[in-house]
């Protein structure tokens, strides 16, 4: 596609460090692209955005994001094909979202033409970082936060919002063991759950440390007032599968909207997999596993795609989970990451 640059400022690095970059030992999210987007609202309106070379920021300590947590982001991804043509999934998924965030955390919108313009042309001048290595990719990181200045509890008057990027290798992808959390909450009703803000992150850290002290990998969510509830996979969606039926919870308050879980249920049912999205229990799930209905439990996110569950905990004991063949996770993560590496028709239309 065409890109319009003429509302973009371009500065480019004198000296790519794209030579610096072991594209056979890529890690996920930790080594960066030439440039980034940064574009600034003040007095009470976007700024021209700018592209630039990835460099530090310089904020005041008094800046809003560091006390009040005014912080959103998104998390998606580039794929180069065979052709090295570049595609992205769902992009305006990924700036919707951004701006249901923004509109929880008080702030501001960004126009669509702004993220979608600066982030093509980002990918434009940094082509060259996009991996191309079997389930390696760019992962893109659009974001935004408070950088107003004041001690005072309110929203801040000026803001940033900014894409940076990073060539990664395919995220963790072994089996994981998940303990079913019942003391700690990710989000509540009315909360912010449903939004990509920064604290719902921080505030999964500590029970998850402590999962991880007790051998888990990761932490199950279940609802805040009852706990009966099973929500999400630490920060992914979750998916299980009773007989032959993948079940996965509702959207709410509480459970981000996953654009890998919506896309799999779609491609579920396009595949004949009966589907239900209904709440599904803590109980519901011990009884399945007790009694072998209980075929598949795993994560679904934009970074590992598909994660797969090996056991699970809940109070005392551990449930371990079938080694199963031609398992719908295997089935489903194929097809979605053919779709998003150009690697079959998209019929779908998701492709960018
Ligand atoms: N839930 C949470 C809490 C997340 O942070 C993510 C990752 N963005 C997901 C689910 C999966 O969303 P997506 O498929 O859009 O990456």
């Amino acid at each position: 596609m065409s890109i319009e640059t003429k509302n973009i400022i371009v500065e480019k690095v004198k000296t790519s460090k794209i030579d610096q970059v072991d594209f056979d030992n890529l890690a996920f999210g930790s080594v960066f692209t030439d440039h980034m987007v940064v574009c600034t609202f003040k007095n009470g309106e976007w700024e021209t955005p700018t592209i630039m070379p990835y460099q530090p920021i310089t904020l005041d300590p008094s800046s809003k994001i560091f006390h009040y947590g005014q912080s959103i982001f998104e998390g998606m991804k580039a794929y180069k094909d065979k052709d090295n043509d570049i595609y992205l999934f769902r992009p305006l998924d990924n700036f919707k979202r951004l701006n249901i965030s923004a509109e929880r955390m008080c702030i501001p919108q960004i126009p669509e033409e702004y993220f979608m313009n600066s982030l093509t042309t980002l990918l434009q001048l940094d082509k060259e970082f996009i991996p191309t290595k079997e389930g390696s990719s760019l992962y893109i990181r659009p974001f935004m936060f408070a950088s107003g200045n004041g001690f005072h509890a309110s929203p801040a008057n000026e803001y940033k919002f900014i894409i940076a990027c990073a060539p990664s290798g395919a995220y963790f992808s072994g089996k994981v063991k998940v303990l079913i959390e019942e003391k700690y909450s990710r989000s509540a009703n009315g909360g912010v759950g449903f939004a990509k803000t920064g604290g719902n992150y921080a505030g999964q850290f500590y029970p998850t440390q402590l999962a991880v002290a007790k051998g888990y990998n990761q932490v199950i969510w279940t609802d805040d007032s009852t706990h009966e509830f099973i929500e999400e996979a630490g920060a992914m969606n979750i998916f299980i599968r009773i007989n032959d039926t993948l079940i996965t919870g509702p959207t709410s308050d509480r459970i981000l909207d996953g654009i890998t879980r919506k896309s799999i249920l779609e491609i579920a049912k396009d595949q004949g997999i009966k589907t239900e999205v209904r709440k599904i229990t803590v109980k519901e799930v011990i009884e399945a596993a007790e009694n072998g209905s209980l075929k598949e439990m795993f994560g679904a996110g934009t970074a590992a795609v598909i994660s797969p569950i090996s056991s699970f905990g809940f109070r005392e004991t551990d449930y371990d989970l079938p080694e199963i063949e031609n398992s719908f996770n295997q089935r489903l993560k194929k097809i979605i990451t053919d779709i998003q590496y150009n690697k079959s028709e998209d019929k779908f239309g998701w492709r960018y």
